[in-house]
């Protein structure tokens, strides 16, 4: 017995120091990312469920080509970049691309145009941070409306008064909002009532599995209900199948966003898509 848990004990410390290590070399590298080009963002296209199945817009969402590491998921890159400060800059780097993108896409489209980019807590509690989208809407002349940001539960954990502040003040402009992953947190419900926002993106996790779940098609059903009865869109995230799609939309969910209608792809191939539609 004293053997195995000796082994057992070495085992997890080892286990640690692997996974402390691996910290320490995606940090280490992605420092230069940025400096060496090594970000890329992607545009993963949101569709409709209204006017046919079009394409109204698209989430930016962000790559990582590491010549040494190969692609690193924004789950593994994003949380470093958040705990070292990194991701004011990184986030930085998303809007100014993704707005140089869309003051050419919304012309583009006869539907008005949405660009959805994620925002994280760190970005959004930076002074001026209201000042500064604005700035970067003039600097790219896209209209307010055409942008919505992305947010998640955090962004209300720490200071709520500032949180009010700075929504209230987006919504003014005429950016949009939307409240991501939801129903993934703790107090999703306790934070509709308390802040205003324009859209509720129903997590992955609800989407998936729907024509095997019973208990996720309720799940679903509750929320876009409930959504609607306070004035606000609805985004399906993670759609995959047509099964899944008729579903959401047979219950009046507004957009939809999946692999059924397509993958994050460079600017260059949304590009195509956007035109392809025209
Ligand atoms: P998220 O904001 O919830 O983004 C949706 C994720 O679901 C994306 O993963 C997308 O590729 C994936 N997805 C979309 N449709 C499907 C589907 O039909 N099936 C499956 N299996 N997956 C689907 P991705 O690109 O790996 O991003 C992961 C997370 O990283 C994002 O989750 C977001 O929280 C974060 N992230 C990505 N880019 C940025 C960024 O520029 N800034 C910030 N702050 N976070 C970002
Ligand atoms: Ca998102
Ligand atoms: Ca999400
Ligand atoms: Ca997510």
């Amino acid at each position: 017995i004293c053997k195995k848990e000796g082994a057992m004990v070495s085992f997890f410390g080892t286990e640690t120091q692997k996974a402390a290590n691996e910290r320490l070399l995606l940090e280490s590298h992605l420092l230069d990312a940025l400096r060496l080009n090594e970000l890329e963002v992607y545009y993963q296209p949101l569709m409709s469920l209204r006017q046919g199945s079009k394409i109204i817009g698209a989430e930016a969402l962000l790559r990582w080509h590491s010549p040494e590491l190969g692609n690193v998921g924004p789950d593994r890159f994003i949380p470093l970049a958040e705990s070292n400060g990194q991701i004011i800059e990184i986030g930085n780097f998303v809007l100014h691309q993704a707005l140089e993108k869309a003051s050419h896409w919304f012309k583009l489209t006869e539907l008005p145009f949405k660009i959805a980019i994620n925002i994280s807590p760190l970005q959004f509690r930076e002074r001026h941070f209201v000042e500064h989208i604005e700035d970067l809407l003039r600097l790219y002349q896209v209209p307010p409306q055409s942008l919505e940001l992305e947010i998640t539960e955090g962004i209300l954990l720490q200071d709520e008064h500032h949180a009010k502040g700075s929504l209230a003040a987006l919504r003014a402009i005429g950016v949009s909002i939307s409240l991501d992953d939801f129903g993934t947190g703790y107090s999703s419900l306790s934070y509709l009532q308390k802040y205003s926002f324009d859209t509720l993106k129903i997590d992955r996790s609800f989407v998936s599995h729907l024509e095997f779940n019973e208990q996720n098609r309720e799940l679903t059903r509750a929320i876009i209900a409930m959504a609607h009865k306070l004035k606000l869109a609805v985004i399906a995230e993670g759609v995959e199948n047509a099964f899944q799609e008729s579903f959401i939309r047979d219950e009046g969910c507004d957009y939809a966003q999946g692999f059924l209608y397509g993958k994050p792809v460079t600017a260059e191939v949304f590009h195509q898509l956007l035109r392809a539609q025209e």
